[in-house]
């Protein structure tokens, strides 16, 4: 059994106690500490023990790792200093603020023979594994062209994702788990990049962003976050050289079209369309394609804690691995440069 300590009791720190290390065997929360009295108060209301400073968890022998979930900008230090002092680290997304940051953490974490893991947790999302699955198994052909969105309306929330220093806006937020999945799914380098972020709410920091990458295998990905969006845009549409697929949102609705090579492009009826006629946007003909069902998929690779466990106890492989998350970080970092982002 595997003891976590968890620095930064708040809306993620909680959720990992009370959510999703609940469900496992191997590993179990026993303590918090938090800058704040009435995270502390709430620690000890769901049943752990509570510290009164960062360096009692860390002394205290029981605890096994820690889980970092605090602001961005606080990540790197704590990692650092629980390494040291011992422990394994979970780190919250995004793991570091640069890859700067992230290379002295993975040095300490050489150093001590202490597992560093980055919770990369939307690798386990069911709408992306069915896009994953779409893109392995080319039911309808090779994708060549990815669109994932995350849109909402409610602005920035919080406190400290308003601000710079602490790590905030959506390219650090959001746009981390976007762009883990798709750099997760997509195997091939990274050919051209541009971006655009958002500044419309008036924050220091990026309220949203629509960046574009090519791989050099061809594959062309429109990654967008928006938080002004009161109407959405599917989460995923994706493009086939045989077929489109569309998944609508988290409840997963969806729908995928595959062409049956039917079209006879000599005989096209045309439509009326507004004020002219035209074929080429005309409805494809009952006989040119087939509705198919996503199949519900499973992760071909084990959950996060369980994994966590066996990366530290039995040294197996992680299944979000360091290398991945540097990449991450140094996208975003190209894509802050190519939106022109001054510091
Ligand atoms: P939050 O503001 O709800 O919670 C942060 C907590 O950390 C607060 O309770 C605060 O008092 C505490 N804190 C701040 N500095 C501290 C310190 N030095 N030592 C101890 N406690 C400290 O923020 P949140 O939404 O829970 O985000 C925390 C982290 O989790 C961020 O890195 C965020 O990006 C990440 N996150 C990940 C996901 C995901 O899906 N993987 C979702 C939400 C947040």
């Amino acid at each position: 059994m595997l003891n976590i300590g968890i620095i930064g009791y708040g809306g993620m720190g909680s959720y990992h106690h009370q959510q999703l290390i609940k469900e496992e065997d191997q590993v179990s929360v026993t303590g918090a500490f938090d800058i704040k009295v009435d995270r502390l108060d709430l620690a000890r209301r769901n049943g752990i023990k509570t510290y009164h400073s960062l360096d009692e968890l860390l002394r205290d022998d029981t605890i096994d790792a820690v889980l970092i979930a605090t602001p961005n900008d606080s990540h790197k230090e704590l990692a650092i200093k629980a390494m040291e002092q011992g422990k394994h680290v979970v780190c919250e997304k995004p793991a570091m603020m640069s890859v700067k940051e992230l290379d002295e953490v993975l040095d300490v974490s050489k150093e001590t023979g202490k597992t560093f893991m980055v919770h990369q947790n939307r690798r386990w999302d069911s709408d992306f594994l069915m896009i994953r699955d779409l893109y392995n198994q080319k039911q309808v052909g090779d994708l060549f062209q990815i669109e994932t969105r995350v849109h909402g309306a409610n602005g920035i929330p919080g406190d400290w994702r308003h601000m710079k220093v602490h790590g905030g806006g959506m390219l650090l937020d959001w746009g981390v788990h976007l762009l883990d999945q798709i750099l997760f799914m997509v195997n091939s380098p990274i050919k051209e990049v541009s971006c655009d972020l958002s500044y419309v709410l008036g924050d220091e920091v990026d309220d949203g962003f629509i960046a574009y990458l090519t791989f050099e295998n061809g594959v062309r990905a429109l990654v967008e976050v928006g938080t002004t969006n009161f109407i959405k845009l599917p989460r995923w549409y994706v493009k086939g050289l045989e077929g489109t697929g569309v998944i609508y949102d988290w409840d997963l609705s969806n729908k995928l079209v595959k062409q049956t090579g039917a079209i006879d492009h000599h005989n096209l009826v045309p439509i009326k369309a507004g004020q002219g006629l035209t074929k080429t946007m005309a409805p494809p003909s009952e006989e040119a394609v087939t509705e198919l069902d996503f199949p519900p998929v499973a992760a071909d690779f084990p959950n996060f804690y369980a994994n966590f466990y066996d990366v530290v106890v039995n040294h197996q492989e992680p299944v979000v691995k360091n290398e991945e998350v540097r990449r991450v970080l140094a996208l975003i970092e190209t894509l802050f440069d190519e939106a022109g982002q001054i510091d």
